[in-house]
């Protein structure tokens, strides 16, 4: 018989994406949460918070290693933009390997628990040898990554990526069997790896023909599998897409079936209305990722289009040009402000705050609940930034006031993982 871990951890007080109470506990057996509930008999933790861990819905690891380092004009390329950065990060991807992609994963995971990250999706596209040659185990580096994960103890929704054209020749696919085979070899080595899911994207329509988007929206849906794809990230790739196919990335991506309610649409930032519409009528979802989006000029999603269509939103780290769940929500209300000329804008219906509408795309769920995995992050709210709040505005000091440097402690499965 299996031994059941149960434990009841007792904060100052429980965080929702509305407020903040005390007396309660959160039960965890077996690494979910069992109850919240009040509770005075427990593991006390004394100064702290307790809150859900944030989802970090779209990442590439390896691109933290450009940290610092793309912040200047190379004198050869004085005009800089997204084109000349992705340059410089296929420089970066040609020289990983397996172990300095697991090495450098592991890294860029342990810093996202510590700023509050409790699970990522992992948005792989590096698969080969530089020069397009399978590893013996063709999945070497995906599974480098996951390895990553396991050693640093976040959730991972590990994406392999399909690339069929562009980029460099150690992202691409000879054809879209292939890459699927890799996919369905990749989920049986994952089963049983209680960290780890697996699901499947494909790059950008820039990177796929029209053929592949379907066969691999088909799979989605066959295997019931997250598909996230990058769209109307940059002006010149839906140019590109129009003179190609005649529509818009979002356009082709409902036409070729990709778009349902399991795709996940990374970025939308110059999405049209009509893209827009497609996406909340297939019930699929936008992630967002404003201090990425902001460093590399992309520009800014249109978040009130999205919350008034009721899309679903989620937030990811991208590049890592910084790792701050609460960054990353404050600049999607803060460039909501600055391009509506208001203040509180991103409220959602029957609310008066964009605190909790933040909050619920950043965990993914809108507080704590029984079944859910025990993933959760503790505040320290004798920290600076949060000293002198009152309980009530606690939920929003974090969201405006607050950064990463609040997190104590993180937990995953119900295990202390950081802190
Ligand atoms: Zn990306």
């Amino acid at each position: 018989m299996a031994f059941l871990v149960r434990r009841v951890l007792i904060p100052d007080l429980v965080l929702d994406a509305r407020g903040a109470k005390s007396g309660l506990g959160v039960t965890i057996e077996d690494g979910r949460i069992s109850e919240v509930g009040p509770a005075t008999a427990g593991e006390r933790l004394p100064g702290k918070a307790l809150a859900p861990g944030f989802v970090n819905d779209h990442s590439h690891t390896f691109q933290r290693g450009l940290r610092g380092t793309v912040e200047r004009i190379e004198p050869s390329r004085p005009h800089d933009d997204f084109w000349t950065w992705r340059e410089r990060m296929y420089e970066l991807a040609d020289g990983l390997s397996p172990d300095s992609i697991r090495e450098a994963s592991r890294r860029c995971f342990e810093e996202m628990l510590s700023a509050g990250y409790t699970s990522v999706t992992e948005f792989h596209y590096v698969h080969h040898y530089p020069d397009g040659t399978p590893y013996e185990d063709p999945n070497s580096l995906s599974k480098a990554v996951a390895l990553a994960a396991e050693d640093a103890g976040i959730r991972l929704l590990l994406l392999p990526v399909a690339y069929a054209r562009g980029g460099l020749p150690r992202f691409r696919d000879p054809t879209v069997q292939s890459f699927l085979k890799r996919v369905d070899d990749l989920q049986e080595w994952a089963e049983g790896r209680s960290l780890i899911e697996v699901g499947v994207a494909a790059h950008s329509v820039r990177a796929v023909p029209r053929a592949w988007l379907e066969d691999i929206g088909a799979y989605a849906r066959y295997e019931n599998l997250p598909a996230h794809i990058h769209a109307g990230e940059q002006e010149r790739e839906i140019e590109e897409c129009l003179s190609e196919h005649g529509v818009r990335p979002v356009e082709l991506l409902a036409q070729t079936r990709f778009l349902g309610p399991s795709a996940t649409i990374v970025h939308a930032t110059h999405a049209d209305e009509h893209e827009l519409d497609l996406i909340s009528a297939h019930g699929a979802s936008v992630c967002a990722c404003p201090t990425t989006e902001g460093n590399l000029g992309d520009g800014f999603l249109p978040a009130v289009e999205i919350r008034d269509r009721g899309i679903r939103l989620s937030v990811g780290s991208d590049s890592h040009v910084r790792v701050d769940p609460f960054e990353e929500l404050r600049e999607i209300e803060t460039n909501a402000r600055r391009v509506t000329g208001r203040r509180n804008v991103l409220v959602a219906e029957d609310e008066i705050s964009p605190t909790p509408y933040l909050l619920r795309a950043g965990w993914g769920r809108a507080g704590l609940k029984a079944g859910d995995h025990a993933d959760l992050v503790e505040v320290d709210l004798s920290h600076p930034t949060l000293s002198d709040v009152k309980t009530g505005d606690l939920p929003s000091a974090l969201v405006f006031g607050a950064g990463s440097g609040a997190v104590a402690g993180a937990r995953v499965a119900g295990e202390r993982v950081y802190g």
